[in-house]
C-alpha cells in the first residue's frame, strides 16, 4: 500500500513539475513580454469543465500541504501576486485559496504607501507581513511595485522622502540587486517565496472593464483611475519585462501566468503553489521513542476511565488501519503512518 502510494506521489509530483515549466521565467532570462507570453495560453485544455477537476484537485492538495507545513513549522511562505488591473488577483485568491484553512493564511493589499510607510525605507512596510513559519501570506501587490507603479510614475519615487544620491540613475537597477538580495535572505532563512504575475491582454482588460460597467453588481469594481492607468499599458509592459528579466532567481524564480481566461489562471497558480510545497515536503512531526511510551501511558490510563459499557478505546479498530486511506489528510504522504498504540505494544 505505501509503495503504491509512493509511485502516485511520485508521478503526480512528475506532472505537476511539468505542468508549471512553461510558466517559470529562466533565471538570467531576458524577458519581453509581449513575445515570450501568451496571455491567452491554455495547454490544450480547451474547456473551463476539464479544469474543475483538476483544480479541485489542486485546491484539495494545498489544504492538504498547508496542514503539514504548519505542523512542520520550519518553513513559511510567501505568495506574490503582481498584475494589472482586472487580471483577476482577487478571483484567484478567492478559489485557489478556498480549501485551506484559514488559520494557516494571511492576505495583504498593498495601496500608496500611507504617510507612515513613506517615512520608512521602501521593503518596510513588505517586511512587517512575512508569513511566520508553518504560515502562508499572500501579497496581494507587493514590494514588486516598487519597480513597476513607482517606476511607470516616478512622482512616487519623489514621494520616498529618499537621500539625493538613492534618487539618481541606476535606482531601477539598484532596487532590482536590494529586492533579490532580500529575497536570498529569506530564503536562506526559511521563507519560501512564491511569485506569480497574472499576464492579461489589452484587449481582455477592455471586456473586463466594460463588464464591470455593464453589470451593476461589478460597478463598484470600476474605478476611473483604472482606465487612466491603462493610458500608461506599454510602460506597464516594459516595466513589467524588466522586472521579470531582473528579478527570476534560482531561490526565488517568476512564474507568468496566462490569464485570459479566468479558470485557466486559476488553475495554473494554483499548479505553481501546490508544486512549491510538494518541493518543500513538509512532514508532520514525528515524536521519539519516549515520547510514544508517555503516551501509551497516557491511553491506558484513559482506557481504565471508561464508563460501563463502554468500549475501553472505541477506536482500537480504526487504529490499524491508519497507514491505509483512512485519514484523508495522509493518503499523499511518504512518511510513515503514525505507530498506533496497538501496534507499538506488539
Ligand atoms: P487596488 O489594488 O486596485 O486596490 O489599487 C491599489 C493601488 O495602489 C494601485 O493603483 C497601485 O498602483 C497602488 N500602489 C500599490 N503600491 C504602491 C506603491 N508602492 N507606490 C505607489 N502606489 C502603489
Ligand atoms: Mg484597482
Amino acid at each position: 500500500m505505501a509503495r503504491k502510494h509512493h509511485e502516485l506521489t511520485h508521478k503526480r509530483r512528475e506532472r505537476l513539475a511539468d505542468f508549471v515549466v512553461p510558466f517559470r521565467v529562466k533565471p538570467g532570462a531576458r524577458v519581453t513580454l509581449s513575445k515570450d507570453f501568451d496571455p491567452a495560453f491554455d495547454g490544450g485544455l480547451r474547456h473551463k469543465r476539464e479544469g474543475e477537476a483538476l483544480l479541485a484537485e489542486g485546491v484539495e492538495l494545498l489544504a492538504e500541504y498547508q496542514a503539514r507545513l504548519a505542523a512542520q513549522d520550519t518553513w513559511g511562505v510567501l505568495v506574490v501576486l503582481q498584475a494589472l488591473d482586472a487580471a483577476g488577483k482577487d478571483g484567484t485568491i478567492r478559489h485557489v485559496m478556498s480549501g485551506v484553512n484559514p488559520q494557516g493564511v494571511a492576505v495583504h493589499s498593498f495601496k500608496v504607501p500611507s504617510a507612515e510607510e513613506l517615512d520608512h525605507d521602501y521593503l518596510w512596510r513588505y517586511a512587517r507581513r512575512l508569513p511566520a513559519r508553518g504560515g502562508i501570506a499572500i501579497f496581494n501587490r507587493s514590494h514588486y511595485e516598487e519597480v513597476l507603479v513607482v517606476r511607470v510614475h516616478p512622482e512616487n519615487l519623489e514621494r520616498q522622502k529618499l537621500p539625493k544620491a538613492s534618487r539618481q540613475r541606476g535606482v531601477w537597477k539598484r532596487r532590482y540587486r536590494e529586492i533579490n538580495d532580500w529575497e536570498r535572505y529569506l530564503s536562506d532563512n526559511g521563507i519560501r517565496i512564491v511569485k506569480l504575475f497574472l499576464n492579461l491582454s489589452k484587449e481582455e482588460q477592455r471586456r473586463r472593464f466594460l463588464r464591470r460597467i455593464d453589470l451593476p453588481d461589478h460597478n463598484w469594481k470600476f474605478s476611473s483611475a483604472d482606465v487612466a492607468e491603462r493610458k500608461h499599458w506599454d510602460d506597464y509592459q516594459k516595466a513589467f519585462s524588466e522586472a521579470l528579466s531582473h528579478t527570476s532567481t534560482e531561490w526565488a524564480p517568476w512564474y507568468v501566468i496566462p490569464a485570459d481566461r479566468k479558470w485557466y489562471a486559476r488553475i495554473a497558480a494554483a499548479a505553481v503553489l501546490v508544486n512549491t510545497l510538494m518541493e518543500i515536503d513538509p512532514r508532520f512531526p514525528t515524536v521519539d521513542k519516549q515520547r510514544r511510551e508517555e503516551l501509551l501511558k497516557v491511553k491506558a490510563t484513559l482506557e481504565a476511565q471508561a464508563p460501563a459499557g463502554a468500549a475501553a478505546d472505541p477506536f482500537a479498530q480504526d487504529s490499524g488501519r491508519d497507514d491505509s486511506d483512512g485519514r484523508a489528510q495522509r493518503r499523499d504522504s511518504e512518511q510513515p503512518a503514525p505507530v498506533s498504540a496497538k501496534s507499538a505494544v506488539d
